[in-house]
């Protein structure tokens, strides 16, 4: 920073700050905008059991359809919102949609568990809680066990004693949580210990590294030990190829979602998917020798 401590650059950087200032009151004001305005929608993510091949859900994923940029991924503009208070707007929008998706696929003969991804501010909002147990009564055909709340490990969710109770009080409505992208808080095994969640969700990284570095499998290890020894649910993201599933099979580790298995798609897609979808013969086949 030596070189900022310049005049010149400081003024550099004022400028440039009161820049990104503007655009992220453009960004927020347009978030608003869309919301208005329905433009943002979800699309979802099979995740599967990689040896018998049933489909275990789908999580859903946010996407906005904007009208001068085209479609937005999260990256493109949630990151602007981890701290203010839109970010539980769209929360509750997901959520919201997530039910009637369920409710409309059910009219369709397709049931599926949906995971929503929340983030931490969302979760420690005064009435969390009771908002979801509102957009519960509003569904009574979907029982609660069917939406699975997926949240990070960032220091964002705060004390975790009061996550826990948080967490707690949501699953005696019978919603269950997933640790999202497990193994790259800053305080993994903390997260474990204290929070009731039921599944960890293994994240990308070590999946991708895991065919070439023999570090990421001793990781890969590590968290199928724990997920056992703490009796929790395992499911691996980035499953991008055949290979990354077979190497997770060996590991222990069926569960799992990634481009090998199905791309998020929009919700009418899915039945079709479901239909031709079939785990590899590699994968069914169940044997594998340990790397
Ligand atoms: P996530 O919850 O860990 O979701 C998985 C992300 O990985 C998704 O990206 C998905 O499209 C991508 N992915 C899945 N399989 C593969 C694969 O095999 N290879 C590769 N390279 N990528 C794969 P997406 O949709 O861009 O979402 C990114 C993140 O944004 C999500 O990570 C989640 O943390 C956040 N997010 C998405 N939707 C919402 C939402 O509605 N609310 C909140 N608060 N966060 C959301
Ligand atoms: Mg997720
Ligand atoms: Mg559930
Ligand atoms: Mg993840």
């Amino acid at each position: 920073r030596a070189k900022q401590e310049q005049k010149g650059d400081w003024l550099f950087l004022d400028a440039d700050e009161q820049r990104q200032s503007v655009e992220r009151q453009q960004l927020l004001a347009d978030i608003r905008t869309g919301l208005a305005d329905n433009q943002f929608r979800l699309v979802y993510q099979p995740k599967v059991s990689m040896r018998s091949g049933n489909v275990i859900g789908v999580e859903a994923l946010i996407r906005w359809e904007h009208p001068i940029k085209g479609t937005l991924s999260p990256i493109d503009f949630l990151p602007a919102l981890e701290h203010h208070p839109l970010i539980i707007d769209i929360g509750e929008w997901v959520i919201e949609q997530a039910f009637r998706q369920m409710t409309t696929w059910d009219s369709e003969g397709l049931t599926l568990d949906v995971g929503v991804n929340i983030a931490a501010m969302h979760l420690q909002q005064p009435g969390f809680t009771d908002s979801l147990a509102g957009i519960l009564a509003r569904y009574p055909h979907v029982v609660p066990q069917r939406l699975d709340l997926e949240i990070l490990e960032t220091a964002a969710l705060g004390e975790l004693d009061k996550a826990n109770y948080i967490i707690r009080d949501c699953e005696s409505l019978g919603v269950t949580f997933s640790l999202d992208d497990f193994g790259t808080g800053y305080s993994s095994l903390s997260y474990l210990k204290q929070l009731p969640v039921k599944t960890l969700k293994i994240d990308q990284g070590f999946v991708r590294g895991a065919l070439s570095n023999a570090d990421d499998i001793a990781i890969l290890k590590g968290i199928v030990g724990l997920s056992k020894a703490f009796d929790r649910k395992l499911v691996a993201e980035g499953v991008d190829t055949r290979e990354h599933g077979e190497l997770l099979i060996s590991l222990g580790c069926y569960d799992a979602q990634g481009y090998a298995i199905a791309r998020p798609m929009k919700p009418e897609k899915i039945a079709a998917w479901k239909n031709q979808w079939r785990p590899y013969p590699e994968w069914s086949a169940g044997e594998y020798a340990t790397p």
